[in-house]
């Protein structure tokens, strides 16, 4: 089998090859010094370039106000869906904090927020997860901690087109599948959270900007590893981080700045969803995506085969073709089924047109 795979995994995913060729060169003897970073200590010097090295490409690229702290965390976003609450609940006079719920993601946030202190969803519960709503359906409460949404829900492919105003209330948001998508107002935001595994590397890391005066507040019972203070006082090194995780996030990094920074990035995304996107309009209804215009994400494209509630067979059909075809990665998540198309940074424009000839032709041969 020697046609390159084309990998559409909706994380961990995709990492450019010229990344994975330059951690390869580096993998036994890290710049002269006759050791892996693998195996170098976490409070050496050396590791202290990589770690700075990495906030420092991150600051650049996202253009990172002064009064932002930069941290690498373990546990995935999922443990941040409890440091969240754990650190910012206590803000709020009552205890209390507004979420919006636009899919998987989301909705499993709130369900551990509930286990600290009051949740408030501020717009009406939305029967499928096929939209974002609109800010002026939001019914936000001044007092409350925070407000929390994610900015791309991976498993429903539904992506907000923009920052939600909470006037001086902190806005929290999961990117953990389109960060470094798009340029993006840091300042507009009190905290950004991302796992490293679907845009800016592998597994082990998540990324956490936190605006500086947001921390202090966490509560008695908090696990100190998840206690942003304490995190941020000791620089994301409280205990032995992910080291490798970090390095290869920083080499991820330089690419996306090597390749033409965030604009570049936005451009390309567009592109590459809009391919997928008009071959499912054009389809005369044999695709089909639930996701109104204007909350289909960039980043994670979900359609479903022969109508909107799809035809399992053919849909199986699909993947195995695809797999054929040497592509991976495009069956739906287990809990929504149909197709997703996960086109993160690394995935290119060529590598999108293969699956839209895929489409294309299987649609000729099955309709
Ligand atoms: N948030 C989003 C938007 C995700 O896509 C994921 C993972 N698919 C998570 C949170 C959870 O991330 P992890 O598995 O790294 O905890």
């Amino acid at each position: 089998n020697k046609k390159p795979i084309i990998n559409f995994n909706p994380g961990p995913a995709k990492i450019d090859p010229s990344v994975l060729l330059r951690a390869q060169a580096e993998i036994l003897n890290f710049q002269q010094l006759g050791i892996s970073v693998m195996e170098m200590s976490h409070r050496s010097a050396d590791f202290a370039k990589i770690l700075n090295g990495a906030k420092a490409t991150l600051t650049q690229l996202l253009n990172i106000p002064e009064n932002y702290k930069i941290l690498f965390l373990q546990g995935g976003a999922t443990a941040q869906f409890s440091a969240v609450p754990l650190n910012l609940l206590q803000r709020s006079p009552n205890c209390s904090a507004d979420y919006i719920v636009t899919g998987t993601w989301s909705a499993k946030a709130v369900k551990e927020a509930q286990k600290y202190g009051k949740v408030h969803i501020v717009h009406q519960p939305l029967e499928k997860y096929s939209r974002v709503p609109e800010q002026e359906e939001f019914d936000l409460d001044p007092e409350a901690a925070y407000v929390y949404y994610c900015d791309n829900e991976t498993v429903n492919g539904v992506e907000f087109s923009y920052v939600p105003d909470t006037g001086n209330v902190p806005l929290v948001a999961d990117m953990s599948s389109n960060i470094l998508s798009k340029p993006v107002d840091v300042s507009k935001f009190g905290i950004i959270l991302a796992g490293a595994q679907k845009n800016i590397g592998c597994a082990g890391v998540t990324l956490a900007i936190i605006r500086e005066d947001l921390v202090g507040y966490c509560m008695k019972q908090c696990p100190t590893i998840l206690d942003y203070k304490i995190q941020i006082g000791m620089d994301s090194l409280y205990n032995t981080p992910p080291s490798y995780s970090i390095y290869l996030m920083g080499l991820v990094l330089e690419w996306i700045q090597n390749t033409g920074g965030l604009l570049s990035m936005a451009k390309k995304c567009v592109l590459k969803s809009q391919l997928v996107y008009s071959a499912i309009n054009e389809s005369n209804g044999f695709y089909s995506c639930a996701i109104e215009d204007g909350s289909r994400s960039r980043m994670n494209v979900t359609f479903r085969i022969d109508g909107p509630a799809g035809d399992s067979e053919l849909e199986n059909a699909f993947i195995e073709e695809s797999k054929a075809a040497n592509m991976i990665g495009l069956k739906g998540h287990r809990s929504v089924g149909g197709i997703r198309a996960s086109l993160y940074n690394a995935v290119t424009l060529e590598e999108t047109q293969f699956l839209v000839n895929l489409m294309m032709d299987f649609q000729r041969r099955h309709s």
